[in-house]
């Protein structure tokens, strides 16, 4: 007979642990106990089988468990231990813990849902200790139901003895809920579904926020929803009920139909099969973002739509229903949460405003991915992916790093784990401010750390960066690029000397001047520019970014080709202006920014002279792309520059812009394969990180991984966090926690 003391660290707590340890520790013939504590899970256990313990229990963890460290230590038997027991939690106030992210309604409670023997038959609310809501409802550490906004909500008697039965699945489910006892829809499902189906807009209060949800086969209604929310070319996201629905309309592998069943649901881009819809839900592009129901009440939705039935054999079939699902926010806001101002200010937008009567205490979009080499990237990390931490290799000082001024996050680090927050989004308005302020303070409390320094962009006008150098920490800067970078080194565990590509948009030099497409030898918290793209006049500053045909008009000026201005832009009368102005050179800043070349060609293939949103241009030439095609010389590598202006005068001479994008596309990724691969050779490396806004351009990054992989080099995409600058504060905190 042993007994013996078990610590367990990482995300177990609110997820079925207790009960799963129960369950072993009976079956194994254990006594002893479990609680859960601030810094995870404590068991103690007795009997003779104590050492099959831990091996039973890591290999039947229930599904959101994930376990960081396992400290196991005998300690003397006590007589007269006869039962296994869970014990209440410490009540501790530093706690260390962590909690699941809202995660999609499981298959027992979907089965339940629509079974009318259920006690939560066709209840909007219902979950588990496996599923439901979970950061979004959580006000404080440790996690119990009184620190959720489930707790104007007291158990029914029902719910009550399912809550305190180990056995039962929702043993401890702090958000468990009935018809009788928890919160309720302000319409019923069955209306709200024929409203949509009627052509209204129907703004929806969801998991993380409010969503504006239509009917996308009804073009009208579409062309309604892109005034209302004066949203001119940014692409919708579609949900649809069912795998089989969306293999009917997008070409979805076996790796892209996981990542959308996973239990996270983020919206997947998908290349459309054909075009069934109307142009407006992503016009100019070849892909759609797709997402499957998530919420209970999600898929009561579709259930309307389908007739009503009970069961669930209607799911196994392909629905018709195709649903835009989109944020409910104010020209750059953030997503709206709080119901009485969704009431006022969503009146404008949706015919009809549908809400619940539990709080969203913090604010979650919907989370964007896309396939690359067949392994999800992240474009935008939100709802599913947030509170889990990335693991880091070594411990680093409590740090804040506070991200950039687009699509902000800010990164807490406890240990060696860095928790990157929720997408804020782009810090130009005072509510995206608020919302920073008031996740970082959240974050903050919840994550029981104490920052004792902050990291921030080089740019000393970014708003994070003078809000950084206002408190009393020490505060440091790290350049854009070399943040981009470190954030994948930090997630891959990359130490020692490396090299490092940054695609971007903008970032601000070390010189002051604008970057973007710039070579690194990177030691750890040190960088060194080794090389950028040719640099090309950046006319107007932030007007050439809505304005590509203004990087068009350089990229000829930087060809010496003044005749073929009216030839490309013979309605743009500020066109030939702007070329003399750059003749002569007047207040003209420099970029080496890659995501600028691509404006450059995109206008100058005439797909996009003019961008409705940030990146419009270079994704519509993506979108053009067929086969890529090499240029041969169609670059060159000198004086540290990367210069592929022996192409570009190729593209000035075509008109068809599916083989401009071709040849763009495959010249760019030859020459950058070149370019690094040299490198390589001189450094005597065989790696090499690649991060940046343009590496979400999946021809380019996959064209060039390729590539350089068949000349023996590896290259590192990051996989755990976006390339774009929802990236930027993980690698700022990891450079920034070394100095
Ligand atoms: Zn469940
Ligand atoms: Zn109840
Ligand atoms: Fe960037």
């Amino acid at each position: 007979m042993e007994r013996l003391k078990i610590a367990i660290q990482g995300r177990v707590q609110g997820v079925g642990f207790r009960p799963c340890v129960h369950a072993i520790a009976r079956q194994l013939g254990l006594t002893g106990w479990v609680k859960n504590n601030a810094y995870g899970v404590l068991i103690e256990i007795q009997g003779e089988r104590v050492l099959s313990f831990t091996q039973q229990l890591t290999h039947h963890l229930p599904p959101l468990a994930l376990i960081r460290s396992i400290q196991q230590d005998k300690i003397p038997v006590v007589q007269g231990d006869l039962l296994f027991a869970i014990h209440l939690s410490d009540n501790q106030d530093a706690a260390n813990t962590i909690i699941s992210p809202d995660t999609c309604v499981c298959s027992a409670c979907l089965h339940e849902l629509f079974d009318a023997g259920s006690r939560y038959f066709r209840y909007p609310f219902l979950n588990c200790t496996q599923c439901g809501p979970r950061l979004s409802i959580t006000e404080a550490l440790p996690y119990d139901r009184d620190k959720t906004s489930m707790k104007p909500f007291p158990l029914c008697e029902g719910c009550q003895q399912d809550y305190l039965d180990p056995e039962n699945r929702r043993y401890h489910a702090q958000p468990t809920a009935c018809t009788r006892c928890g919160p309720h829809l302000s319409m019923p499902i069955e209306a709200v579904a024929k409203r949509i189906l009627l052509g209204e807009i129907v703004a929806l209060k969801g998991l993380g926020g409010y969503q504006l949800i239509a009917d996308a086969r009804n073009e009208r209604v579409l062309l309604r929803l892109r005034q209302r929310k004066n949203r001119e070319g940014k692409p919708f996201a579609l949900m649809l009920a069912n795998l089989a629905s969306v293999n009917s309309m997008a070409e979805c592998d076996a790796d892209a139909a996981h990542l959308l069943e996973s239990s996270v649901r983020p919206i997947v881009l998908l290349k459309k099969k054909k075009n069934l819809l109307s142009d407006l839900v992503a016009p100019g592009l070849n892909e759609f973002g797709f997402m499957l129901p998530y919420t209970p009440i999600h898929y009561l939705l579709f259930n309307a739509f389908a007739g009503g039935p009970n069961g669930l054999e209607w799911l196994q079939e392909q629905q018709s229903v195709i649903l835009v699902v989109t944020s409910a926010n104010l020209g750059g806001n953030p997503l709206m949460i709080d119901d009485t101002e969704a009431c006022v200010e969503l009146e404008e937008i949706a015919d009809r405003v549908v809400s619940y009567n539990r709080a969203i205490v913090t604010r979650a979009d919907d989370s964007v991915t896309r396939m690359i080499h067949n392994k999800p990237m992240l474009i935008r990390r939100a709802r599913g992916y947030v509170p889990n931490p990335i693991p880091l290799v070594n411990a680093l000082p409590p740090t804040l790093a506070v991200g950039g001024h687009l699509k902000n996050t800010f990164c807490v680090t406890r240990g060696d784990e860095a928790f990157v927050s929720q997408h804020i989004g782009s810090l130009n308005n005072k509510a995206s401010i608020e919302f920073f302020h008031d996740s970082l303070t959240y974050w903050l409390s919840f994550l029981n750390v104490k920052p004792e320094r902050i990291i921030h962009d080089l740019h000393p006008d970014f708003y994070t960066s003078v809000w950084a150098k206002e408190q009393e920490l020490p505060a440091f800067a790290v350049q854009h690029h070399h943040a981009h970078l470190a954030s994948v080194m930090a997630e891959h565990g990359v130490e020692g000397r490396v090299l490092g590509l940054a695609l971007d948009g903008y970032g601000y030099g070390l010189n002051g001047q604008s970057w973007g497409g710039e070579l690194f030898l990177l030691d750890g918290e040190v960088s060194q520019r080794i090389g950028s793209f040719y640099p090309l006049f950046q006319p107007g500053g932030e007007m050439a970014v809505h304005e590509p045909w203004r990087m068009a008009v350089s990229l000829l000026h930087a060809l010496d080709l003044k005749d073929e201005v009216d030839a490309h832009f013979p309605d743009f009368k500020q066109a030939k202006a702007l070329y003399t102005v750059l003749e002569k050179q007047i207040n003209t800043l420099k970029t080496s920014s890659c995501g600028r070349l691509f404006d450059a060609v995109s206008a100058l293939l005439g797909v996009r002279t003019v961008s409705q949103y940030e990146g419009q241009a270079a994704m519509q030439l993506e979108a053009l792309v067929t086969e890529p095609e090499v240029y041969p010389h169609g670059w060159r590598i000198s004086e540290n520059f990367f210069d592929l202006r022996p192409v570009l005068n190729y593209l000035v001479t075509l008109k068809d812009p599916v083989l401009g994008a071709n040849v763009f596309h495959g010249t760019l990724i030859a020459g950058l394969a070149d370019w690094v691969l040299g490198v390589c050779c001189e450094t005597k490396r065989n790696q090499v990180i690649l991060s940046g806004g343009c590496f979400l351009n999946r021809i380019l990054a996959e064209g060039l991984v390729a590539k350089l992989k068949n000349v023996g080099v590896t290259a590192l995409l990051p996989r755990l966090l976006p390339p774009n600058d929802g990236g930027l504060s993980l690698g700022q905190a990891w450079v920034g926690g070394k100095l």
